[in-house]
């Protein structure tokens, strides 16, 4: 997979599944920029570190996702964009009567409205260049619900019916656009959340893993970020090139019950 030549927008991509997938995409020769709404050294060193270990051009570019203005700025100061990944994402567990307002719309306008920024920067930007690929990081929430995740899974359905779209548009251009829907991915924030389980279900490691955080993923495996950053770096290649408008799952079975 050469990718060399190519600029790759990743919001959210300081940490987790973000950097996963930079980091693929930086190892097929992508020149990538990295973002997110910090604005620290460590921030900068993620993307210095990327061009030394891969010989491409990286940068970090601070944007606010929450905020329409500042996700279309980041397409426009990245000055290029051949591969747009939106990724950026929070959430919030509350049941829907006492769900925080300034929650729900702080997840519906950072993972889903951003990518609707995003991507109309972008598409113009992938026509002028002759070649796009448009990819957002869905969920299996995307496609299932659970109880308490009301704003999370609203925005993620949201931003499989958006792929849906901006595939329609771009469909007889050289651009694509799909959703990847991961089950649970061990990321930072994940790997928080085994010791309080463990402790909460009074469980030993393995047994808090399998039966209580992975209770709806069949494998009773995590994926891992550098399978997401393949399933991406897929989506780049040319046998991709007629795969748009789509979920691809990376769930472990949990969306075929
Ligand atoms: P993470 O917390 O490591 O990554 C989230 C990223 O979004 C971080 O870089 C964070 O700084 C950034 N972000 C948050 N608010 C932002 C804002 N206002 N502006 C710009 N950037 C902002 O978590 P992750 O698990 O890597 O999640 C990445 C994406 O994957 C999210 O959209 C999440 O919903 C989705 N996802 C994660 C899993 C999982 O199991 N980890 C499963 C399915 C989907």
């Amino acid at each position: 997979m050469d990718l060399k030549g190519k600029t790759a927008v990743v919001t959210g991509s300081n940490s987790g599944i973000g950097l996963g997938v930079a980091t693929e995409l930086a190892k097929a020769g992508a020149n990538v920029v990295l973002n997110s709404f910090t604005d620290r050294d460590e921030d900068h060193r993620l993307a210095e570190d990327l061009a030394s270990r891969y010989g491409v051009e990286a940068r970090y570019i601070k944007a606010d996702l929450s905020k329409g203005d500042e996700a279309r700025a980041l397409i426009e100061t990245s000055g290029r964009c051949d591969i747009l990944m939106n990724n950026a994402g929070i959430q919030h567990v509350s049941a829907i009567e006492e769900f925080p307002v300034e929650k729900w719309d702080a997840i519906i306008a950072i993972m889903l409205s951003s990518a609707f920024h995003t991507a109309a920067v972008a598409v113009p930007m992938m026509r002028a260049n002759g070649w796009g690929r448009i990819i957002n990081l869905a969920s299996a929430h995307g496609l299932r619900a659970s109880p308490y995740k009301s704003a999370y899974v609203a925005a993620k359905h949201g931003v499989v019916g958006l792929s849906k779209v901006i595939a329609l548009e771009t469909a007889e251009d050289p651009i694509t656009c799909n959703a990847i829907c991961p089950g649970y991915v061990m990321t930072p924030l994940v790997e928080d959340q085994i010791p309080d389980t463990m402790k909460k279900y009074d469980m030993d490691r393995e047994t808090a893993i399998k039966e209580v955080i992975l209770a709806r993923q069949p494998s009773k495996e995590f994926a891992t970020v550098e399978q997401i950053g393949g399933v991406a770096t897929f989506l780049c290649s040319d046998a991709a090139a007629q795969i748009t408008g789509t979920t691809i799952s990376v769930d472990g079975g949990w969306t075929a019950r």
